[in-house]
């Protein structure tokens, strides 16, 4: 029987019910599972918080005091998680010496929630019925790239690791977040134990992977900024890869690849909501389902800066995007996207990595540019829909819906991706411009019906 793969996040963990409740979610399941867990709510900014104040942090009442949340969860001591709990009490002492922390420290002890958060599940799981071992990424051998605060998964190192390691016939509760690399512990990035899920399901060749949030899947829109969103019941793999690459909160960006690599596929519930395993709220799968509005949900990033390589030719002079791309990415800058013309190079970047670009570019020499401009203050937003690109006028809606606002768009880009364009506004037009397109798209009767089956 294959394993499903579940994860169980931090808005899941809030207080002792929320286990009852976990418990009757994975009491439904036949298959053995693995059940990939994040910290408790608000637990990883704990942590951080107190690296970010080392200096002044008094180590043993911050360390009494997270032991104090997970004995509010069992209602009673327990010492083996308060052993657990004071694993990093030498890291933090030794780190308020030295006044700095260093990034493999910074790491280790960020990612300690989710180690709790793993006994505390599997021992509140077996005391209530329920057979399970805690895994370790560290003991199983969840490899990554090295690449502290933000690494990546090693899919095919870790598929060797992990296919010796589990049993197919056990359940297991394991902390989500984070994986190793060369003995060190390195994070996947902030929600990074939605992709700890999918890696493992892909080294293990899962059946499904099940994300439980305390949020309906994908929205048409975020409803934090538009009224009237509605649940997105599918998404192909594609779909939710761009979703989440510009911004939809829901799904760590990297989460759809390894579970697109195997065609496992991936369901979204909604825990406070939850029916039963088989009705999601949202489907991850291969569907190529075109929806009747084509576009079926619209994400956004403010996330962005525009980096613009402006001269007369630049957008005709062989190698120039190529040394641009290499110069900015030997130094660790991640290119999000470039959008070329004649007169323009331009590429998107974080935001966090401004401060570097400039540094960068401020070196550089390239004859055939003119000047370089960064474009701030700006939001990202991205229309998604398999067939986009073939269902004609689709863009001329979009943007026709944007211009009755009088918005001015700043960039556009289509094409790049079969199932996205994105264009760019001043971050002042973005509320304005999401709920110009979602009105457009998703009127009252234009959405697509409740199926929720996975065929
Ligand atoms: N606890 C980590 C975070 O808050 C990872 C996760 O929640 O997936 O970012
Ligand atoms: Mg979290």
């Amino acid at each position: 029987m294959k394993v499903i793969v579940l994860k169980f996040g931090g808005s899941n963990l809030k207080n002792r019910s929320d286990l009852e409740r976990i418990l009757r979610v994975v009491s439904m399941y036949k298959e053995p599972f693995i059940v990939v867990v994040s910290a408790v709510n608000g637990v990883t900014n704990r942590l951080i918080d107190a690296l970010d104040n080392i200096r002044n942090l008094d180590v043993e009442s911050f360390l009494e005091d997270l032991y104090l949340t997970y004995r509010s969860f069992l209602g009673e001591e327990n010492v083996q998680l308060k052993k657990r709990v004071y694993e990093i009490q030498e890291l933090l002492m030794g780190t308020k010496l030295i006044g700095k922390v260093p990034d493999f420290i910074y790491d280790e002890v960020v990612s300690h929630g989710e180690r709790c958060s793993s006994m505390l599940l599997s021992y509140y799981l077996n005391e209530n019925g329920v057979h399970c071992e805690e895994a370790l990424p560290e003991n199983f051998g969840l490899v990554t790239d090295g690449k502290f605060k933000n690494a990546s998964v090693d899919l095919s190192a870790s598929e060797v690791n992990l296919r010796k390691f589990f049993s197919q016939k056990e359940n297991y509760v394991v902390p989500g977040f984070y994986g190793i690399h060369e003995g060190q512990v390195t994070i996947l990035g902030r929600g990074g134990s939605d992709y700890s899920a999918t890696s493992i399901a892909y080294c293990l060749n899962a059946k499904r992977v099940d994300l439980y949030k305390d949020v309906s899947g994908f929205m048409t829109c975020d409803p934090k900024y538009v009224d009237g969103v509605k649940p997105v019941r599918k998404l192909n793999y594609d779909e939710a890869a761009e979703l989440s690459y510009f911004g939809a909160k829901i799904l760590h960006h990297a989460s759809v690849d390894p579970v697109r690599k195997k065609s496992i596929p991936l369901y979204i519930f909604n825990i406070n909501t939850f029916e039963s395993i088989d009705r999601p709220d949202t489907i991850i799968s291969f569907n190529d389902s075109v929806a009747k509005t084509v576009i079926k949900s619209i994400s956004f990033t403010d996330d962005i800066v525009v980096i613009q390589f402006k001269g007369t030719n630049v957008g005709r002079v062989p190698g120039l995007l190529g040394q641009i791309a290499s110069t900015l990415g030997s130094e660790g800058v991640n290119i999000k996207s470039v959008v070329t013309s004649q007169t323009s190079i331009n590429v998107l970047v974080s935001k966090q990595d401004i401060e570097r670009c400039m540094r960068i570019t401020s070196k550089m020499q390239i004859p055939e540019v003119e000047d370089i401009h960064y474009k701030t203050e700006i939001s990202l937003i991205a229309a998604v829909g398999d067939g986009l690109l073939k269902k004609h006028g689709i863009a001329a809606r979009i943007f026709t819906a944007v211009s009755r606002k009088h918005i001015n768009v700043e960039m556009i880009s289509a094409g790049a991706s079969d199932v996205t364009i994105y264009f760019i506004v001043k971050l002042q037009d973005r509320d304005k411009a999401l709920r110009a397109i979602h009105e457009e798209f998703f009127k009252d009767g234009e959405n697509d019906e409740d199926d929720r089956t996975d065929q």
